[in-house]
C-alpha cells in the first residue's frame, strides 16, 4: 500500500482541483486521482462552454439566501472563500472576468478553458501529483488507527490520513459523474438523498420551437398554467428556445416547481401505462388535456395596452406594410410570426385590414405566447442534480463527514438546491477551498 500521501483527492472536477492545490500550497503531500483521462470534462461544458463561473450577489447574507432552506450552512465556507476570492484568484491567473446580467461572472474570453487551465497550473505550482485514467473503486477505513484506504483497480492501494471525496453529483453521467461513490459512503454509515435532477429543460407538445431554435430573450416572463386557465407559478428571466422545447435559466429555475406541478396535474388524472417517471428517465405529462400550458411574455417591461399603442403607431405608418414588418420591429421575426399565428393572422395581412380585436389579440399574444408543456428532459441533460449526502452529517467548518473521520466532502456530492447562475461552481470552490485548508492542518 503506497503511504506516501497527506491527502488523497478523489475526483478532478472544480471541487476536487481546488481542494488538492489548496492542501499542496499549504504544504501537504497531495495526489488526485480521476478516472477521465482529462481533468475537468463537465467543468468544460459550464455556461454553454462560457463558464458561468460565480455569482456577484450584494452581500453574503444575499449569496447564501441563494441557496434556499439550507444555505444558512454555507456562511462559513463562503466567508472563507467567496465568489470576490474566486475572481480574484482567476485575476492572479491573468483570467481576466467580467460579470453579465443578474450578477453572473464569465471569464473575459468567454472559455471555460482559461478557468480549467488556471486550475491545472495552480496544482502544478502547489506540487499536487495528478493520475488521470485511474477510477478509485472503493473507499474503507485502515485495518488499524485513523485515516482512509482508496482502492483501486488492480489491488492498487493508496493510504492518507485524509481523503476528500469530490466524485461530483448526478447530472450528465457522460462526463463522469456517475454516482460511484454512493455505495461507498451509503456503507461507511451516510445517509444518502437519492438523486433527482433540477434544473432540466422543459419539453413542449408544440414542435414549432424548433423553428426559433437558438432564439434567447435576456429577460422574458414566465406563467405556469393549470388545466382550467389558472396561474400556478410565475417567474422571470433569460429563455431559450431548443428543439425539444424551452431553456436557458428562466426554465431551468422554474423546473423543479413545473415538475411538483406536473405532478399534482398527473394526479388528477391516471399516467397512461408506458409512462416512466423520475430516476433517469424523461419524465412526460399525459395527453388527455391534463396538463400545464406555459405562457410566455416576451415584453414584460411593459403593459400590453402599450405594445397595443406601439402596434398601433406602427400600422399608422402605412396601410400596406404587412403586419408582420411591423410585429418584427417588436420581437424578432420567427417569433413575431408564432405570434401572428397564435392571434389566427395568416402571414400576409396588412395593416389597413387589421381589426382592433386582431391588434389587441397580437399585443396580448407578445405578453402571452402559450406552449403546452410535454415534460422535462432526464437527468442525463440535467444542469444540476438534487440528492448527494445528507448535509446533517458534515462540518462546514472543515467539510468533514461527522461520520467517518478524515473523510473531507466537496461539490455537487453535497445535498444542496442550486439555482443556475454560477451558484453551483461557487459551492464547489469555497468547499473544496475548505477541504483543502482542513486536510493541511488550517482549518
Ligand atoms: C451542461 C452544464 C452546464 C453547467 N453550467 C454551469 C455554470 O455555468 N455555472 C455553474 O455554477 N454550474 C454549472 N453547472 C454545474 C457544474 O458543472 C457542477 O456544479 C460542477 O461541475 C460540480 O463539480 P464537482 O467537482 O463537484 O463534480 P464534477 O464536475 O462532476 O467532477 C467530478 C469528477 O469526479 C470524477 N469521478 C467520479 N467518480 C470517480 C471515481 N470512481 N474515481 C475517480 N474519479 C471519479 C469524474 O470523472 C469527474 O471528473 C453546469 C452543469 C452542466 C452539466
Amino acid at each position: 500500500m503506497n503511504t506516501d500521501f497527506d491527502c488523497i483527492v478523489i475526483g478532478g472536477g472544480p471541487a476536487g482541483m481546488m481542494a488538492a492545490a489548496r492542501a499542496g500550497e499549504l504544504g501537504g503531500r497531495v495526489l488526485l486521482l480521476e478516472k477521465n483521462r482529462s481533468l475537468g470534462r463537465k467543468l468544460l461544458l459550464t455556461g454553454g462552454g462560457r463558464c458561468n463561473v460565480t455569482n456577484l450577489q450584494p452581500d453574503l447574507h444575499s449569496l447564501v439566501g441563494s441557496y434556499g432552506r439550507q444555505g444558512r450552512r454555507l456562511y462559513s465556507v463562503f466567508a472563507g472563500f467567496g465568489p470576490q476570492d474566486m475572481l480574484g484568484f482567476l485575476r492572479d491567473s491573468n483570467v481576466p472576468t467580467k460579470v453579465e446580467a443578474e450578477g453572473r461572472a464569465f471569464p473575459a474570453d468567454d472559455r471555460a478553458d482559461s478557468v480549467l487551465n488556471a486550475l491545472v497550473e495552480y496544482m502544478k505550482r502547489s506540487g499536487v501529483q495528478v493520475m488521470t485514467s485511474t477510477p478509485v473503486q472503493g473507499l474503507q477505513p485502515p485495518a488499524k488507527g485513523s485515516g482512509l484506504v482508496v482502492q483501486c483497480s488492480g489491488e492498487r492501494q493508496f493510504y492518507a490520513p485524509w481523503v476528500v471525496l469530490a466524485t461530483g453529483g448526478f447530472a450528465r453521467p457522460e462526463t463522469g459523474s456517475t454516482g460511484d461513490a454512493i455505495p461507498w459512503l451509503e456503507h461507511l454509515g451516510h445517509r444518502i438523498h437519492h438523486p433527482e435532477p433540477i434544473l432540466v429543460p422543459v419539453t413542449t407538445r408544440e414542435s414549432w420551437t424548433a423553428d426559433l431554435m437558438g432564439i434567447s430573450f435576456p429577460d422574458a416572463g414566465l406563467t405556469v398554467r393549470g388545466p382550467d386557465g389558472r396561474g400556478l407559478h410565475t417567474a422571470r428571466g433569460k429563455l431559450l428556445f431548443t428543439h425539444f422545447g424551452l431553456s436557458g435559466p428562466l426554465i431551468l429555475n422554474a423546473s423543479a416547481e413545473i415538475k411538483e406541478l406536473a405532478a399534482q396535474v398527473r394526479e388528477a388524472a391516471p399516467l397512461p401505462k408506458s409512462l416512466k417517471a423520475g430516476g433517469r428517465e424523461a419524465v412526460e405529462s399525459p395527453q388527455n388535456g391534463k396538463t400545464l400550458y406555459l405562457e410566455l411574455d416576451l415584453l414584460p417591461g411593459e403593459d400590453w395596452s402599450r405594445t397595443d399603442a406601439t402596434l398601433r403607431q406602427g400600422c399608422e405608418q402605412g396601410g400596406k406594410r404587412l403586419v408582420a414588418t411591423v410585429m418584427a420591429e417588436l420581437l424578432p421575426p420567427k417569433v413575431a410570426n408564432r405570434v401572428c399565428l397564435q392571434a389566427g393572422l395568416p402571414k400576409d395581412r396588412r395593416c389597413s385590414e387589421l381589426s382592433r380585436e386582431e391588434r389587441r389579440r397580437l399585443a396580448q399574444g407578445c405578453h402571452g405566447l402559450r406552449l403546452t408543456y410535454r415534460g422535462h428532459l432526464g437527468a442525463d441533460k440535467a444542469i444540476v442534480s438534487r440528492g448527494g449526502v445528507d448535509l446533517e452529517q458534515v462540518d462546514f467548518k472543515t467539510m468533514e463527514s461527522s461520520v467517518v473521520p478524515g473523510l473531507l466532502l466537496a461539490g455537487d456530492i453535497l445535498d444542496f438546491d442550486r439555482p443556475s447562475g454560477g451558484f453551483s461552481l461557487q459551492i464547489c470552490w469555497s468547499t473544496g477551498w475548505r477541504a483543502g485548508e482542513r486536510a493541511a492542518g488550517m482549518a
